[in-house]
């Protein structure tokens, strides 16, 4: 298999042993496995021919962008089987100005995506903290939020089409950017949020938005996760061209305060520390800045200030990484749940140290316990159980990956789970893809 996947991409393209070692450990430090080889195809043709010779010798094939996933999806088992496809020399961007649409190679990284937008009057509806290194690719394997669901969507709101090497080796492509094409099935939409289990993404058409002349940032300090919900429905129902709203519970402002060498932001630590924004045209509408009148508050109309205050909740994730290897339980619930279940948390999770912030505004939460050892599932299982007692999803943003696969059974049913493999095996016959993600060994009791 090596000696054809050199043929086919360059020997200087397909890494082995030492090289490969970056590519193997996850983000979260959670996760590690070994792999067989990195290939690293330039463009779908390559990648076809090296999905292709995997399937047909029977060897895994684990897809990667960025590898800033955070349940363990991006990397491959310990056997040392599989071949990582990276798509980092895929990172082409062509913006169609007059469309409102750009064409991304997979590899494209979402703060480059950014960068090319800068002048052209429009946006890339999704922002998240990984943005210097995750790919449009992964964020569409991954069905990526981030922090402007409220406004536009999570990925799968913007992909229009995508090009993509399905299991078997085939290629399908609809880059075209037709707004209106009801011809059959929306593969496109069916690649985005299956993690590399039916094949790779190789590249995408995404809508854009229009890009605000003015941003309003408010950082401010809510005395009880109840009164947080009832300030996010207020300015949900009121304000027009709101863009997201989140949220740092308890102690964990002093923590990302202590790890990222930041001042605290209040003289009295909050409850919860609310992070709201708005972008437009022009001044914010009064509805935005009357919702924080009586509430002690920081204001940014500037980008140094408003990255100052972003800080305090993008630098979450980091800062609980460097006191320990989290368990990253990333979940929704319902609004009128989200209190109940944070209160029940403390049993759940006993007697270790939680951490939990996320975007509000959607009710998705990310609950990170420290303490447990990387294989004991034991926490995470009674803290899945308890999203879905109080009517939650058991994956808000992250998706499954390896972390959650023995879990999915919990939250989807049988004649579900029962389409899935239908779908798994129709589009990778050989069940190549990505195995050990999000389908496997899962539990039937749902
Ligand atoms: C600091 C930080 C903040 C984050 N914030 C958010 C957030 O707000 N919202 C959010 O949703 N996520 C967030 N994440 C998680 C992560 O950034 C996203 O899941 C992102 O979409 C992963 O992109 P990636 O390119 O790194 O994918 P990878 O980690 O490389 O892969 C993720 C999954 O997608 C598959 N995959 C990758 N590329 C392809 C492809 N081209 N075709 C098919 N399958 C592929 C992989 O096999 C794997 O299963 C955050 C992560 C970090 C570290």
């Amino acid at each position: 298999v090596l000696d054809t996947l050199r043929a086919l991409v360059g020997a200087d393209h397909v890494l082995v042993g030492a090289d490969t070692q970056r590519y193997c450990d996850d983000w979260t430090g959670r996760y590690h496995g070994a792999a067989r080889a990195v290939v690293r195809p330039a463009g779908t043709d390559e990648c076809a021919g090296t999905v292709t010779a995997c399937a047909e010798a029977g060897v895994p094939v684990v897809p990667q962008g960025g590898n800033t996933g955070l349940v363990g999806g991006s990397v491959p088992d310990s056997s040392g089987r599989a071949v990582i496809i990276s798509t980092e020399r895929m990172g082409a961007i062509t913006v169609d100005v007059l469309a409102g649409q750009v064409t991304v190679g997979a590899g494209a990284v979402l703060s480059a995506l950014q960068d090319a937008l800068a002048t052209t009057g429009w946006e890339f509806g999704v922002d998240l903290g990984a943005r210097g290194s995750c790919t449009l690719g992964g964020m569409i394997a991954t069905n990526a939020g981030g922090t402007r669901v409220l406004r536009y969507g999570s990925m799968r709101a913007q992909v229009i089409g995508v090009e993509a090497v399905l299991g078997d080796g085939s290629i399908v492509s609809r880059l075209d950017g037709l707004m209106k094409d009801n011809t059959g099935y929306d593969l496109g939409a069916l690649l985005t949020g299956s993690e590399g289990t039916l094949g790779i993404v190789t590249a995408a058409r995404l809508r854009l938005v229009p890009r605000p002349n003015a941003r309003v940032t408010v950082l401010a300090s809510l005395p009880s996760l109840a009164d947080a919900l009832a300030l996010s429905a207020r300015l949900r129902a009121t304000v027009d061209g709101l863009d997201g709203i989140e949220a740092v519970l308890g102690d964990g402002i002093n923590l990302v305060c202590q790890q990222a060498g930041l001042t605290a932001p209040f003289i009295t630590s909050p409850a919860v520390t609310v992070l709201a924004e708005w972008a437009g045209a022009g001044d914010p509408p009064a509805a935005f800045v009357d919702a924080f009148v009586d509430l002690d508050h920081l204001v940014a109309l500037d980008a140094t200030t408003r990255e100052r205050l972003w800080a305090y909740r993008e630098r979450m994730t980091e800062s609980i990484s460097r006191v320990g290897m989290p368990h990253k339980l990333d979940v929704t619930l319902p609004f009128d749940r989200l209190a109940a279940f944070v209160d029940a948390l403390s049993g759940a999770t006993s007697p270790h140290r939680v951490y939990v912030f996320g975007h509000l505004g959607d009710g998705n939460l990310h609950v990170n316990v420290l303490g447990p050892s990387a294989d004991d599932l034991s926490v995470d299982d009674r803290v899945l159980a308890l999203v879905i007692e109080h009517g939650g999803s058991i994956s808000a943003e992250h998706g499954v990956g390896r972390m959650k696969a023995h879990a999915l059974g919990m939250q989807r049913t049988r004649s579900e789970l029962a389409a899935f493999r239908a779908i798994k095996h129709a589009l990778d016959p050989a069940g190549v893809m990505n195995p050990g993600v999000l389908l496997t060994d899962v539990n039937h009791d749902a």
